[in-house]
């Protein structure tokens, strides 16, 4: 029988400590920590992911900055806002919540963001810095996943690693983060051959790929951990995740649900990065 790892109790207790490092900062520093978040357009998903940061932010005592453009909103309009919070001392933070509206250059307009302000971990010299294995601003989702392994002993040190998965968001940096920690690590994508043998190997499985249950028990290694990213429906329209839960959670040692595993740990890591921007400052 495997143990569940319980996302929702670990970003529970990470955003008490967070509460605390941001009433320090209030009491060293004589003003908030600061997180502005820009949303432009009417995407509905994207409504809600806003939402939730802000109630997140208020959540642990972080002054959230809240940007609602239109759909219609220019280039130049945009970048003059992420300008003007660029240059403000109580902004410690910048988020552009993705994606833009279609006539927006996403990379044009988060190029805008220093690293030092770029709390989602996405900008070239974070990420580089990540490659490096030098101190940066790791990007949310993997970062959460590192802090659930560390919270339930799983050191990835000389373990084989199988990331499946390879965007800028999750997959790549994913993958250095078990790197840098000493684990063999094999990304995998849509172009793999041998997908189910080399996933079978695997001693941590992390699956982001975005295909309801698509790892089903026999790409699973008896004892393997595994830690599942995707945030899927399935034929129900129920939300689920890349792994085939109820079939792959007797074959593992750890397993994440979803919902209840990744998905907390995300905005937590981000009101975390927030602080540690903060902090730098
Ligand atoms: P993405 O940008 O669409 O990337 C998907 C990756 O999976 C690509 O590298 C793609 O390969 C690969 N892939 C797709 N189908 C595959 C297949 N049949 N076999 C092997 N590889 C395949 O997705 P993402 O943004 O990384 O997100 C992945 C999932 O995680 C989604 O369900 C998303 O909703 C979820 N997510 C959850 C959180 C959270 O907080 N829980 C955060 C972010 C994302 P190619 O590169 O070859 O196309």
């Amino acid at each position: 029988m495997s143990v569940l790892i319980d996302g929702k109790a670990l970003a529970a207790q990470l955003r008490q400590e967070i509460r605390e490092k941001s009433e320090n900062f209030r009491r060293e520093r004589g003003k908030d920590i600061g997180l502005a978040v820009i949303l432009v357009g009417e995407d509905p998903a994207s409504q809600v992911y806003v939402r939730n940061k802000i109630k997140a932010c208020e959540e642990v005592g972080v002054k959230s900055f809240s940007y609602h453009l239109p759909a219609e909103t220019t280039e130049e309009q945009l970048v003059s806002l992420v300008d003007e919070l660029v240059a403000a001392d109580n902004v410690h933070g910048i988020l552009v919540q993705l994606p833009l509206p279609a006539h927006l250059n996403e990379r044009r307009v988060l190029a805008h963001i220093p690293p030092a302000k770029d709390v989602d971990g996405f900008c070239a010299e974070n990420v580089g810095n990540l490659a490096m294995n030098r101190q940066t601003i790791v990007a949310c989702t993997p970062f959460g996943v590192m802090k659930m392994l560390e919270k339930y002993g799983i050191d990835p040190k000389g373990k084989n690693a199988v990331v499946l998965g390879r965007s800028n968001i999750v997959g790549k940096p994913m993958a250095m983060l078990l790197l840098n920690a000493d684990a063999t690590v094999t990304v995998c994508h849509s172009k793999t051959k041998n997908l189910k043998e080399i996933c079978a190997a695997a001693d941590i499985l992390v699956v982001a790929i975005g295909r309801a249950k698509f790892v089903t028990a026999d790409m699973v290694k008896e004892g393997a951990v595994v830690i599942d990213v995707g945030m899927d429906r399935d034929e129900n329209g129920k939300l689920c995740g890349d792994v085939d839960f109820e079939n792959v959670r007797d074959k593992a040692s750890f397993i994440t649900p979803v919902p209840g595993g990744v998905g907390p740990m995300t905005i937590t890591m981000l009101l975390y990065n927030t602080v540690l921007a903060a902090t730098r400052s």
